[in-house]
């Protein structure tokens, strides 16, 4: 059986420490969500990334996500493919530790099935 974790949107993944990076689709997929220019996104959401090879979102003083209201995140409909993806298309050694995602056994097909649905969610948003 395969493994599939269900988020419980607890929002500990937009407070912990690393960075959410973007691509050049996160990019544009967030300015039109938030009406801006990519430009003006640019401008007021995003930094060079730890190893200056492209951007990532702009941190609050308290560590968390510049997109984080709470538990919720502000640009749900529209989030980097970073955070969609996480934690069944990428994840870290003991990441159990901190995220609350519920593992629910499903054979691989359905594994696979979802995994696409959730990329897809992207697309169709
Ligand atoms: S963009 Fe949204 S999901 Fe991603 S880290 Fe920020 S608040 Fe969390
Ligand atoms: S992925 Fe994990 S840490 Fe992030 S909101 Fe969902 S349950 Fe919480």
């Amino acid at each position: 059986m395969a493994v599939w974790y269900e988020c419980q949107r607890c929002g500990a993944c937009c407070r912990w420490e690393g960075e959410v990076r973007l691509t050049d689709a996160d990019i544009a997929r967030l300015a039109g969500f938030l009406g801006l220019s990519e430009k003006e996104f640019i401008e007021r959401y995003t930094r060079i990334d730890v190893r200056r090879a492209g951007l990532a979102l702009k941190d609050k003083e308290d560590g968390s996500c510049v997109f984080l209201r709470g538990r919720e995140c502000a640009v749900q409909p529209a989030k980097p493919e970073q955070c969609l993806g996480f934690p069944n298309r990428w994840r870290f050694p003991g990441f159990e530790k901190w995220c609350r995602a519920r593992p629910v056994e499903v054979d691989e097909a359905e594994r696979r099935r979802l995994c696409r649905e959730e990329a897809g969610e992207l697309l169709s948003g």
